[in-house]
């Protein structure tokens, strides 16, 4: 099995498993793939989100000597 980030003709962006990336290819081409906040089968591949901005932005990261930063903004976040 394999998850698909996938995108309708309307832009909303959901999660759907597939057995492989040929069933992705046939299951979208006759339409049985449908978005489940409208119901468009229109769907194709979304790019997958990338893995930043994982952590919230009120936990600052645990390596932080200050704290409180905001993790996005502080220069040790990088090292995460
Ligand atoms: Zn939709």
């Amino acid at each position: 099995m394999i998850v698909y980030s996938v995108r309708c003709g309307n832009g909303h962006v959901f999660d759907e498993w597939f057995s492989n990336s040929t069933d992705y290819d046939v299951k979208a081409s006759a339409g049985e793939v449908h978005c489940p906040d409208c119901g468009d089968s229109h769907i194709s591949k979304a790019i997958m989100a990338p893995s930043i901005g994982k952590s919230s932005p009120a936990a600052p990261p645990p390596n932080c000597p200050v704290g409180g930063c905001g993790g996005g903004a502080c220069s040790f976040a990088n090292d995460f």
